[in-house]
C-alpha cells in the first residue's frame, strides 16, 4: 500500500525507518558508549596525551530516567501506527539494553500486528538473549542483531566493561537455532582495542555463517572522549579483510543501505562495513528514532529533539500527532558534521539515543 503522503523532510528523503529506544539502562559498560571501568578510562588517558575530558568516564552516578518519563508500551504502539499509517516500515526495537524493560515481548506483539509493519527486528548486546528467545520469537520477532566487539574473553571484558562472552556467544547460537534470519553481528572496531580482532571476527562471521558488520567508532560516548585517532576507517578493514580472503561484493538490498556487504567467494558468511566516519551515507538517510523517553530524533547527531510526551499524555489525536511527526521530520538535518570544525557531539550517549 502506498501512503498517501509519506513523511518526507526537506531534502526529498522519505523516511521508512524508525528505531524505537525502549530503555536508556544497560547492563553493559561498552567502551564507546557508557565507559565506567578504570581500565577504560585509563585506555582513554594513556593512549593520547591530551584526551578532551579529564575524566573520560561517565558520570559516577548514572542518571537513569525515571520510570514515569518511560513512554509505556500503549505509546510506543500509538506512535508506531501513527508512522507506519505514513510510510514508516522497518522497525527497529533498540536501547540501551532493549531485553531489560520489562515484557519487551509483549510489545513486540503489539508491533507486529499492526498492518504495514514489513520488517521486524531488535538489537542486543545478547546477555540475556538466551532465556527470552522463545518468547520474542512466539510475539513476532524474525530479526536480530547481536552487539559483540570480541571473541577474546579478557578482550570482551575490556570492551564491555563486563563478562559475558559465553553468554553472548549462546544468544547468537539460539537465535540461529530458533531460524531468525539473517542473525547480524555488529562489531565496532576501536584503534589500540580490538582491532587486532578484524581477522579473528571475520573468521567466525564465515565458520558460523553469519552476517558480521564492522561499525566505525561514532563520538557518541557518554565520557565526550571520542577521537578521530580511534576511528579504524572502514577501508582499512576491508583491505585487511582483501588481504585474506576473496570476497565479492553484494548488491545494495536498497539505496539507504548503510553496510557494504561482501560475501566470501565460498558463499558461507557474510561481512559488512558500516563506515558513517569516513564514508557518510545522510544523502539517502531514511531513518527516525524515537527515545525511550518519547523524543523522536531526525539524526543521530541532532543536537535538539522533539517530544511527543505532552501531545501522547494530553489530549492530541492521532491526526495532531501525525501532523507534529511530519513537522519534526521535515526539519531532519541534512548530514552529520564529524570531523568539521565546529562540530558537537550531542549530549546524550548512544544507549539513550537509540542505536
Ligand atoms: N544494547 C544493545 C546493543 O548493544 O546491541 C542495543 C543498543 S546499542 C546503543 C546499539 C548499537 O550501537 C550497538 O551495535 C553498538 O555497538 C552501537 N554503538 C554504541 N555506541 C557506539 C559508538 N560510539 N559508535 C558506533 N557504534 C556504537
Ligand atoms: Fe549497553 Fe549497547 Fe551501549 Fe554497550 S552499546 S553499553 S550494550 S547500550
Amino acid at each position: 500500500m502506498i501512503p498517501v503522503s509519506p513523511l518526507a523532510d526537506s531534502f526529498g528523503r522519505v523516511m521508512c525507518d524508525l528505531r524505537v529506544s525502549v530503555t536508556d539502562r544497560c547492563n553493559f559498560r561498552c567502551l564507546y558508549c557508557l565507559p565506567e571501568t578504570e581500565e577504560a578510562a585509563n585506555f582513554y588517558r594513556t593512549k593520547f596525551d591530551a584526551v578532551k575530558n579529564p575524566n573520560p568516564l561517565q558520570p559516577a552516578a548514572l542518571q537513569w530516567k525515571p520510570k514515569s518519563q518511560l513512554l509505556t508500551f500503549e505509546e510506543i504502539e500509538r506512535v508506531v501506527r501513527v508512522a507506519v499509517a505514513r510510510g514508516i516500515n522497518k522497525i527497529r526495537i533498540t536501547g540501551g539494553e532493549p531485553l531489560l524493560r520489562q515484557g519487551v515481548e509483549q510489545l513486540i506483539a503489539r508491533i507486529a500486528q499492526i498492518p504495514g509493519v514489513e520488517d521486524l527486528a531488535m538489537t542486543t548486546n545478547g546477555f540475556h538473549f538466551s532465556q527470552k528467545a522463545e518468547a520474542l520469537r512466539a510475539a513476532g520477532l524474525r530479526r536480530v542483531s547481536f552487539s559483540l566487539d570480541s571473541l577474546d574473553e579478557k578482550n570482551f571484558k575490556r570492551m564491555t566493561g563486563r563478562d559475558g562472552l559465553s553468554e553472548v556467544l549462546a544468544g547468537i547460537r539460539k537465535a540461529r537455532e530458533l531460524g531468525m534470519n539473517p542473525v547480524k553481528v555488529n562489531a565496532v572496531v576501536i584503534r589500540g582495542i580490538n582491532d587486532n580482532e578484524i581477522e579473528a571476527l571475520a573468521d567466525f562471521a564465515r565458520t558460523e555463517q553469519l552476517s558480521l558488520r564492522f561499525i566505525e567508532f561514532m563520538p557518541l560516548d557518554s565520557g565526550h572522549t571520542w577521537l578521530a585517532d580511534l576511528v579504524v576507517p572502514g577501508r582499512e578493514i576491508l583491505q585487511r579483510l582483501q588481504a585474506r580472503h576473496a570476497l565479492v561484493q553484494s548488491k545494495p538490498s536498497h539505496a539507504a543501505e548503510t553496510a557494504r556487504r561482501w560475501k566470501f567467494a565460498d558463499g558461507a558468511g557474510e561481512i559488512g562495513i558500516i563506515a558513517p566516519v569516513t564514508e557518510p551515507f545522510c544523502g539517502f538517510c531514511n531513518r527516525l528514532r524515537l527515545t525511550a523517553d518519547g523524543k523522536i530524533r531526525t539524526c543521530l547527531f541532532s543536537l535538539g529533539e522533539h517530544d511527543l510526551k505532552p501531545l501522547l499524555r494530553g489530549s492530541a489525536d492521532d491526526a495532531q500527532l501525525e501532523e507534529r511527526l511530519r513537522g519534526i521530520v521535515w526539519q531532519k538535518e541534512e548530514r552529520h558534521h564529524i570531523g568539521e570544525p565546529g562540530f558537537v557531539q550531542p549530549e546524550r550517549s548512544m544507549s539513550c539515543i537509540g542505536g
